[in-house]
């Protein structure tokens, strides 16, 4: 199947002009409007000043009654990220584990507009007052319905070296939605849309598009229509000319770092263009691309054209599609080869977008449902059909499978949906892109929760029906524009009723259902006439000879969501084999009879309906909706008995309790030998023992263990809990309680405890750290159980028994959070001490600490690469006799250790100097399973001082030191932490050299 570069392949003849018949099936005619508006591009490619010079001649036609006196094209390249936008923009990419300085890019308005003709006439043009990426130019004569008129626009567009849409990275030549195309035009004028950089805010008809570029002769091209001519033109260039008949976009990527691999799939031609590193998995991405568009071509209409290309870029979104070309991110094409499903689901999605998006346009501005949420429905459906319903996204080895933590499909399509609803941030799922505020939102809403949408009219017309209406959509809007609006009236034409309220209900405003069963009785009605109610029928259902019998099951389900969707109840007997009784629940009906099984179904009282059965088993599970088809609040609550996932594993780890590695829609429980890091909130502690946790998604997570504590040397045995978004949407509570085990292996023996409540302002997109920003109360007490605990000083206390309440304000904007090139952490607290609970002492402790990153401006060279951090932190505890600070420590000054210094008050002053030492070195451990991405090193100086009963102890502290910091990269672009290693020692005074090791930088 696959074929190696140059393999001499047979192409189909290229389908041009309109209507295009030879690609039409069983006689439908997909036919190509023949006024769509005509670009011709003359692009010149310079690398050496990292610029595209182009004219370009466009052809618009007027095929509607309003007169057009001017017209007016998007140019995105002239977007300028300015303020909110761009720490907007720098969260976004964080979010997507690129450091902004490699996508961001601040100058922007990289377009610049030459010159306007019309003939032989120069037009003036201006760019729109309220959108700055729209380029006006008046006409000198109107166009009317049916006219036409023909511009010649010269422009220059600069290449930043960045990531994303237009640049050049690494060798890479990236020319998405990069030129100025004409916006949307009807009755109601032009319409042309702001940039988001976030998503895709494209809405445009498609175009014809003739294309001639010159450019270096060792680039590849990988680009919308097809190349038709590439000749040399010596001086090291070489001219191609592309064409495309109807292409809603006209991308280009190019590099010499290509190597091209190609195969063939119903006579389509697929190739992919990727460094030749990652050969791998470019050819199993062909491999996906064939299958899909053979499915697509049977599910939809064919696709428009006889070739598709596949082309690694530096997109940190993973995919993007564009007219016959679909854009693959570097770090997708470098995931470990177990990951590899990933890839094809993300091929499989991109790929659909060739029907909807390119073939059928739409909305991307205020309708990104139309596509994203279609495309994201297809592609579950394609990918449930390969691999089975809810399959693990990872294949891993022999020895991991079965017993480390997996990432089953639903769960990775549906945790961030359930995230959004947990957080209180649902919206409606059509609306304009900025109503979402930023793109977890949107992916929640119009994509997952989009995708819910689409399930549940398939539900209501069946398969069959649901594919030929979308066939059928496919043929007629072939290069035309689909609005929600039409998809309305398409839907109900075809089923004849009107579809107004399920619109209104579940796109237009926010709805969500949320169906539970919420009692079951099961009653033994014996031959004797007796009706014993059974207590426990799920344990009584172990038992042999309970099947056969006559059983009255009473099933209560209440609807707490804001919208009651019909739905079916479905039944499961242990007798019957995989057999399933589905009985409708009609929220509308009154009162009505079954038959198989006999029973009735009866509302008793608001949203709440009785279900009463004759069955002859006890029921081994009872859903309501039990394919999930309805978006609803709370999947675990739809069955009963309440559905837990059990889970031994030989080796426990903060992986196992994910968002992604548990199920989204039952409570999971898992129990094995334990080693990993508590939650930050408790001080993200190592131990390593036996710990039996739950979690469930969202809402709670929590575990009993019994572990060693490496940090004190120390056998304890705790429990700990966090509640999510309860009792608000925002707030989280969450308590730790540990009691020592160990008194002779140690020197002390302690029992701590904490409560806290949070309400959390912002949260982290990483999955290891504290809230962005958070307020949090708490109470904390540790006791020491011990008769010769560490040396004790007369007057000095030092604070082993203490209960105490506290208040801490938490504000961390760095940016990127692993390895922050920007921003600043701010947090401070104040405990107050108290006798009570076991502790002995009165106190009262402030604290506060400021640390702010700068990073050299550019064009100094390699210093421009390099970063000060300072940090200031200064604290005061009352009596002034009391040990309340630690001068020393990793997190502190670094050349004393934790305990060497302490007192009742301190202040801190840290700089450190981060450069470079070898970027992009790319280092894969384990197959990418770990990359080193950039090694960087860092020299630093702390001073500080400690003060006891207000004198300062042992003078102030001055320490230099130096350090290595890893980037790593966590299963290519999961996550992202950096490793430290630092040494340090004092200045000026005698003094051991400390050797620290660390997460994250100090500061
Ligand atoms: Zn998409």
């Amino acid at each position: 199947m696959i074929l190696a570069l140059g393999t001499a392949l047979d192409f189909l003849p290229w389908a041009c002009g309109s209507p295009s018949s030879s690609l039409a099936e069983s006689g439908e005619a997909y036919t190509i409007p023949s006024w769509l508006p005509r670009y011709e591009l003359d692009i010149a490619l310079d690398l050496t000043q990292l610029c595209v010079h182009v004219r370009q001649r466009t052809t618009f036609h007027n095929r509607h009654r309003r007169v057009a006196h001017e017209l007016v094209f998007n140019a995105y390249p002239r977007y300028r990220a300015e303020g909110k936008e761009l720490s907007l923009l720098a969260k976004t990419l964080e979010l997507l584990r690129t450091a902004y300085r490699e996508a961001l890019d601040s100058q922007g308005q990289r377009l610049t507009v030459h010159q306007v003709w019309l003939g032989e006439q120069r037009l003036d043009f201006h760019w729109h007052p309220d959108l700055p990426t729209a380029l006006v130019i008046p006409l000198p004569s109107p166009v009317s319905q049916g006219e036409s008129v023909t511009v010649i626009l010269d422009y220059t567009l600069q290449l930043p070296q960045l990531q994303g849409r237009w640049g050049h990275y690494q060798g890479v030549t990236m020319l998405t939605n990069w030129y100025p195309v004409l916006a949307y035009y009807d009755e109601n004028g032009w319409q042309p849309t702001p940039f988001i950089p976030w998503h895709q805010p494209f809405f445009q008809e498609a175009g014809v598009y003739h294309v001639r570029i010159t450019l270096p002769d060792n680039q590849r091209i990988a680009s919308t229509g097809r190349i038709l001519e590439e000749k040399p033109l010596g001086n090291g260039y070489k001219q191609s000319t592309i064409f495309c008949p109807a292409a809603r976009d006209f991308c280009l990527v190019c590099s010499h770092r290509f190597q091209e691999y190609s195969a063939v799939t119903d006579g389509i031609r697929v190739r992919v263009l990727a460094f030749p590193e990652h050969q791998h998995l470019a050819k199993k991405a062909i491999q996906y691309a064939c299958e899909a568009i053979a499915i697509y071509n049977r599910w939809f209409g064919p696709y428009p054209y006889d070739e598709f290309d596949i082309v690694e870029s530096y997109f940190p979104w993973n995919g993007n599609e564009s007219a016959g070309l679909i854009q693959i991110d570097h770090r997708v094409f470098s995931i470990p080869e177990f990951a590899e499903r990933y890839l094809d689901h993300l091929v499989s999605h991109e790929t659909l977008h060739q029907w909807w998006y390119n073939v059928v346009g739409t909305n991307g501005y205020a309708e990104t449902w139309m596509d994203e949420g279609v495309v994201s429905y297809f592609t579950a459906k394609r990918m449930a059909q390969k691999y089975g319903p809810n399959f693990t996204l990872l294949n891993l080895p022999g020895w991991l499978n079965g017993w480390a933590p997996n990432v089953r499909y639903n769960d990775y399509r549906l945790s961030g949906y359930y995230g959004t609803l947990a957080r209180g941030e649902q919206t409606p799922i059509v609306q304009p892109l900025p109503g979402y505020g930023h793109v977890v939102t949107l992916f929640s809403m119009t994509y997952d929760g989009g995708g819910k949408i689409l399930g549940m009219i398939e539900n209501r017309l069946g398969e069959l029906a649901f594919f030929d209406l979308f066939r059928s959509i496919y043929r007629r809007y072939y290069f035309r524009i689909l609005r929600v609006a039409d998809f309305q009236r398409e839907l109900e034409t075809y089923t004849g009723q009107s579809w107004q309220q399920f619109f209104d209900d579940w796109l237009y405003q926010v709805g969500i259902s949320d169906w539970a069963i919420e009692h079951v009785r099961v009653t033994w009605e014996t031959d004797q006439g007796l009706s014993i109610p059974i207590l426990c029928p799920q344990l009584l259902r172990q038992f042999p000879g309970t099947g056969g019998r006559k059983y009255q099951v009473e099933i209560t389900v209440r609807q707490k969501g804001n919208r009651t969707e019909p739905t079916t109840i479905g039944i499961t007997l242990p007798s019957k084999e995989s057999h399933e009784y589905r009985i409708p629940l009609r929220p509308d009906a009154s009162h009505y009879d079954l038959s198989d099984p006999p029973g009735l179904v009866e509302p008793i009282g608001p949203n709440r309906y009785r279900i009463v059965l004759e069955l002859e088993d006890i029921p081994q599970q009872i859903s309501v909706d039990p394919e999930q088809i309805i978006p609803d609040a709370n999947p675990a609550n739809n069955t009963w008995p309440t559905p837990i996932r059990w889970r031994f594993t030989p080796l426990y780890t903060n992986l196992d309790e994910t968002d992604l590695t548990v199920p989204y829609d039952s409570w999971a429980v898992t129990f094995g030998p334990w080693a990993g890091l508590t939650d930050p909130a408790f001080g993200q502690q190592p131990y390593m023992g036996l710990r039996l946790g739950i979690y469930r998604l969202q809402e709670v997570r929590g575990g009993v263990f019994l572990a060693y504590d490496p940090n004190d040397q120390d056998f304890r045995v705790g429990a700990d809990a966090i509640w999510d978004h309860f009792p608000l949407p925002r707030t989280q509570i969450g308590a730790q309680y540990s009691r020592s085990l160990s008194p002779d292996w140690s020197n002390f023996q302690k029992d701590r405890a904490k409560v806290f409540g949070r309400y959390i302002f912002s949260y982290t997109p990483s999955l290891y750290m504290n809230p962005m920003e958070f307020i949090e109360v708490y109470g904390r007490m540790e006791n020491e159980f011990t008769g010769r605990g560490p040396v004790r000083r007369a007057g000095i206390e030092r604070y082993d028994n203490l209960a105490a309440w506290g208040v801490m304000y938490y504000r961390d904007f760095r940016t990127p959070y692993w390895d922050p090139d920007a921003g600043y952490r701010f947090y401070a607290y104040y405990e107050n001490g108290q006798p009570i609970l076991g502790g002995d002492e009165t106190y009262h402790r402030i604290f506060a600490e400021g640390s702010y990153i700068w990073r050299f401006p550019d064009g100094y060279g390699y210093l421009s690469q390099t970063r000060l951090a300072f940090r200031l932190a200064g604290g005061a505890g009352w009596p002034g006799n009391g040990q309340h600070f630690q001068l020393g420590g990793s997190l502190r000054l670094r050349g004393l250790g934790r305990s060497d210094r302490e007192g009742s008050a301190l202040w801190l002053a840290s700089i450190e100097w981060r450069f470079p030492i070898y970027r992009d070195w790319q280092l894969s451990i384990a197959d990418n399973t770990a990359r080193i991405t950039h090694v960087y090193g860092a020299v630093f100086y702390d001073v500080g001082a400690v003060y006891l009963n207000e004198r300062i102890v042992e003078g102030v502290a001055h320490s230099i030191g130096a350090g290595l910091r890893l980037d790593i990269a966590w299963l290519s672009f999961i996550e992202r932490t950096t490793f430290r290693f630092d040494v340090a020692r004092l200045v000026g005074e005698e003094s051991p050299l400390f050797l620290w090791f660390g997460f994250q930088h100090a500061f």
